[in-house]
């Protein structure tokens, strides 16, 4: 059923939006996916989804772009990153806002998601220039032996709610240069900042030229049913999987069982260590940031804090004033640092969470719905502050809301034992002066994260890096570092420039 949302204030202004950012108004009208904005709980458009045929149809078209695509120099192939970020840069701060109506970020997280976006293309467009293979000595002379990387094929990407359009990034801006065509399947509550950024990438294409094939970047709208397509399809060797661990657990085994690569980028309960020699000034800070920011709803979210019994008095009194104070409301608000709950169910979880808490003796602060913002389909929450006597229950489960569990801990051991405690491993850290705890924390008997910081907190990574997590998180690593190698395939080659055909390992076979 499609139905026409009403004519509000914010409708029209997300209409002028996608105007701005070339969506054409198909694209977002009369159709059965309703895009809502957290911020008010209303239906902003109504967008048209895709068939699996569909689906199929655009791998299909992605499949034939790569075959063209994968001749195109690679240095050729990051001018059209250049021009991406080119484009992105110029949509900066209609794209945005976009991000903040849709996902509910205040706007300097809307405007960092698309910076973060541009920096990936800055990154991907020196490493158009960087594929760099090994020359391997060999044991047998007159040889030499070397690796080439080559384009992999259609690059799937699944991405989730909560970061609309970076994660599309991520990956697309790698995937192009490594040669690589794309199709992406974005979340189903975030279709319009992905049809806006299709347009994006689309200007970018159409100034690139004929070199770039039709089918290069592909969006399909829809709900899970469409990712699962994109899961099953034998033309995608390499599928990027953003999203809950239970998401995770349904595709893992699905391309295992066709031998394609995942990417699992999934859930994380991301801890950190307060110690006594901490800066606990700066530890704050960051503990206020990495806890609340995002309204909880970053998969590296501070969501379990380790608090040396000596300090516990002094620091946690103070937090529980920050978590009192902070400005929750509609993120476009001046001052506001916690914006809406993506959405009821969101809400749900999180009572559910604090319920269980209390069941346990938890002392709670905050946690409670905040009224009288938005309409009644928006949801603003107090962040909470949850002091458990133990590490238990709920903490031990990633819940995508503002929870903080607190807990005492007395030895260094301890701490990191109940960092490591858990499913998830994607982020950590630990506020220190004392230069033993921290090389301990990062060292091999230390956090078994696939993030292990120190002094700050464990949310807001740079590109530069290679990002991911271990365990329960799904061990794909993204963005910086080596990790353009997932969007590839390794070829050894040895040439024999000699005359003689020795063997290896001293093998003989003479005819
Ligand atoms: P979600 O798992 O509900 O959905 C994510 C995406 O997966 C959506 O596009 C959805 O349609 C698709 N999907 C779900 N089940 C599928 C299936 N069986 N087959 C194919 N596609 C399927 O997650 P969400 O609520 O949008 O996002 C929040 C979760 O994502 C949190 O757990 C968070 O920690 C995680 N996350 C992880 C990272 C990371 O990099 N590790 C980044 C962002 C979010």
């Amino acid at each position: 059923m499609s139905a026409t949302p009403a004519a509000t204030p914010l409708v029209s202004e997300v209409d002028q939006l996608l105007q701005s950012l070339g969506v054409p108004r198909a694209a977002y009208n009369g159709g059965t996916l309703a895009a809502r904005s957290p911020i008010t709980g209303e239906v902003l458009a109504q967008v048209p989804q895709q068939s699996a045929a569909d689906a199929t149809a655009a791998i299909g078209r992605a499949h034939a772009a790569f075959t063209a695509w994968r001749n195109v120099p690679a240095p050729r192939r990051g001018e059209l990153v250049r021009l991406l970020g080119e484009e992105l840069r110029a949509a900066k701060a209609d794209l945005g806002l976009l991000v903040t109506i849709e996902a509910g970020k205040i706007p300097s997280e809307g405007l960092g998601e698309v910076q973060e976006m541009i920096d990936i293309c800055d990154f991907a467009v020196g490493l158009s220039r960087q594929l760099y293979g090994l020359t391997i000595a060999t044991e047998r002379p007159g040889h030499r032996m070397m690796e080439t990387w080559h384009p992999l094929g259609v690059c799937g990407v699944i991405s989730a709610f909560n970061f609309p359009v970076a994660v599309w990034s991520w990956n697309a801006a790698l995937a192009l240069v490594c040669g690589d065509s794309v199709v992406w399947k974005p979340s189903e509550k975030t279709p319009l900042t992905a049809l806006a950024t299709h347009a994006i990438a689309q200007r970018a294409i159409a100034r690139f030229g004929a070199d770039a094939p039709e089918g290069l970047l592909e969006l399909i709208v829809g709900q899970r049913d469409i990712g699962e397509v994109l899961v099953d399809d034998a033309r995608v060797p390499v599928l990027s999987a953003t999203g809950s661990t239970a998401m995770g657990r349904a595709v893992g085994p699905r391309l295992a069982a066709r031998f394609a690569r995942g990417i699992l980028e999934l859930g994380g309960n991301n801890a950190a260590i307060v110690a006594p020699t901490a800066d606990l000034n700066l530890a704050l800070r960051g503990i206020a940031f990495a806890a609340m920011g995002t309204a909880g709803q970053r998969c590296t979210t501070l969501r379990r804090l380790f608090v040396h019994e000596s300090i516990y008095d002094q620091l946690v009194p103070q937090l529980a004033k920050v978590y009192a104070n902070v400005q929750v409301g509609d993120p476009r608000t001046a001052g506001t640092l916690v914006g809406p709950l993506i959405d009821r169910m969101a809400f749900d979880g999180m009572q559910k969470a604090l319920e269980q808490s209390r069941a346990l003796g938890a002392t709670v602060h905050g946690g409670g719905r905040v009224e009288g913002v938005g309409g009644a389909d928006a949801y603003y929450v107090r962040p909470a502050l949850v002091e458990l006597q133990k590490h238990e229950g709920p903490a031990l489960h990633e819940t995508f809301a503002p929870i903080l569990y607190v807990v005492r801990y007395s030895s260094i051991d301890e701490a990191i034992a109940m960092n490591n405690a858990v499913g998830a491993g994607l982020s950590s850290s630990i506020f220190t002066l004392n230069v033993r705890e921290a090389e301990l924390f990062m060292s091999a008997a230390g956090s078994d994260c696939g993030i292990a910081n120190v002094n700050i907190g464990p949310s807001g990574a740079e590109i530069g890096g290679a990002f991911g997590g271990e365990k329960e998180t799904g061990g794909g690593r993204e963005a910086g570092s080596d990790s353009w190698k997932a969007y590839m395939r390794r070829a050894t080659n040895t040439i024999n420039y000699s005359t003689a055909l020795p063997l290896a390992q001293g093998v003989t076979f003479d005819v």
